[in-house]
């Protein structure tokens, strides 16, 4: 039967479980859309250095599905770009996509002019803030599509004119304004992801207030040779090399004032970071402070190769706060050593707190109704007829997991409108 609009299915969200959901059903041969929040696709795993249990960098999967994205006229794809509002129903649905301004257009060949001549910097989101970039800027190294975007601060600014002048391909364009894309659907993925726990609400760990207390996420760029440090381990404070470094398991994670969930991936992504340290510093001391090891199925060889580093040691014991000494220099951190019931006092130059995964639904519900459970994930993968829930937004988990459950829900999609 030929694809009519509403045989086409729509795709938001464009990390791992969404770009799986959309390539699988246009692959299939359904007409299917992505929109993404960012102005690139590909979601959190841009942002890790390395992929656990093989440690290979995300950059092979992530491309080999771009590859697939470009070869293929059944798949489009909008950046910057959220939804606004879903009427309708199975077979029929009506969306309403808000498109932010990038003003940059597709002519840009990212010859890196305007941020030559760009003298304001922003905060680098990339980075988790860790460092600058100029407001004319690429949003990452492998960003795709490659293109260059300004930040709207810029477009204000007296240099604006400056910028768009500097442009050797007239690829700038500063009247570029919101606009919204109506489409006509017959069944829609939601696979908008996760976020980092904030930090700033762990008081106790000092995030925030000690720079040498970072958390997962940033340990990732820290240790990318496209993040703030080329790659290289140091101490925010001072740019040292450090030698006893502490990883803080369940850092708000499985605490009812915070998230009262297992991530179920945190204990791994600290034993992967542990194996970044390792690398560059053959003699670190590595703490990793935990109140149970989660690693499941073939994961825990991993678990297993990692407890034979004779200089990583498991410490079983909850960190209850973490304060800096009077050089100024080490981070101290309490820890109520659940073997022995003793308090112990031990002390790290570098720290880093294994936050857990919260939903983007918490904060941005789809704009119809859908069930949740107490902390926001969509309750199911059946969200409601015609709308299905793919990766993260559902449940906190791994990359192999969120591609099966991507490829699960291009199944009930296409499913969704070969019924109507
Ligand atoms: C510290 C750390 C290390 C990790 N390391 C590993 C590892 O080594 N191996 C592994 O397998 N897993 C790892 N993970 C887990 C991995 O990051 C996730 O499994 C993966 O990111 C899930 O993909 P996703 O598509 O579900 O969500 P995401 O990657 O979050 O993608 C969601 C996408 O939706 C977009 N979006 C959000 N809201 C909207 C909206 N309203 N409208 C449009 N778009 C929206 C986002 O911008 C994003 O692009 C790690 C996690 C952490 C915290
Ligand atoms: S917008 Fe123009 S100047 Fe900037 S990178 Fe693209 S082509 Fe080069
Ligand atoms: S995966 Fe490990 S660190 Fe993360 S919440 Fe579960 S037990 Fe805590």
């Amino acid at each position: 039967m030929a694809n009519t609009e509403t045989q086409s299915i729509l795709v938001v969200g464009s990390g791992m479980s969404g770009l799986t959901a959309a390539i699988e059903a246009a692959e299939a041969g359904y007409d299917t859309c992505i929109v993404e929040r960012n102005p690139y696709l590909g979601g959190r795993v841009n942002q890790l250095h390395h992929y656990f249990p093989k440690l290979c960098p995300p950059y092979c999967g992530l491309e080999i599905n771009f590859r697939r994205i470009k070869q293929n006229p059944k798949i489009r794809f909008f950046t910057m770009a959220e939804v606004e509002k879903i009427s309708g129903e199975e077979g029929d649905f009506e969306v309403t996509i808000r498109l932010n301004p990038r003003y940059v257009d597709e002519k840009c060949t990212c010859c890196g002019k305007c941020a030559e001549a760009c003298t304001m910097e922003i905060e680098n989101a990339f980075n988790y803030g860790m460092d600058k970039v100029k407001a004319a800027y690429l949003p990452h190294d492998m960003a795709f599509p490659m293109r260059y975007v300004l930040d709207p601060a810029l477009v204000k600014s007296d240099e604006a004119q400056k910028i768009k002048d500097s442009c050797p391909y007239d690829a700038i364009d500063l009247d570029m304004a919101p606009r919204t894309v109506e489409l006509k659907v017959g069944s829609i993925v939601w696979a908008t992801g996760w976020k980092p726990y904030d930090a700033n609400k762990l008081d106790m760990y000092g995030f925030g207030q000690y720079p040498d207390v970072i958390t997962n996420v940033m340990m990732e760029r820290l240790a990318s040779w496209t993040g703030p440090t080329k790659g290289k381990i140091i101490r925010p404070s001072d740019g040292e090399a450090p030698e006893t470094i502490a990883f803080v398991q369940c850092a708000g994670s499985r605490d009812e004032n915070h998230l009262p969930f297992c991530s179920g991936i945190c204990c791994l992504a600290s034993m992967k970071q542990a194996t970044y340290v390792r690398e560059q510093y053959p003699d670190a001391k590595i703490y990793i402070f935990f109140i149970d090891i989660r690693a499941t199925d073939r994961l825990e060889d991993f678990y297993n190769r990692v407890k034979e580093d004779e200089n990583i040691q498991f410490f079983k014991g909850k960190v209850a706060k973490i304060t800096q000494d009077e050089n100024g220099k080490d981070l101290v951190l309490r820890v109520e050593d659940t073997t022995t019931e003793e308090l112990r006092e031990i002390s790290a130059d570098l720290v880093v707190l294994a936050t857990g995964m919260q939903p983007n639904t918490s904060d941005t519900p789809l704009p119809i109704e859908v069930p949740y459970d107490d902390y926001g994930f969509v309750a199911s993968q059946n969200a409601r007829p015609g709308i299905y829930a793919a990766g993260c937004v559902r449940t906190p988990t791994f990359v192999s997991e969120v591609v099966q459950d991507g490829t699960a829900a291009a199944l009930k999609a296409i499913q969704s409108v070969v019924r109507r």
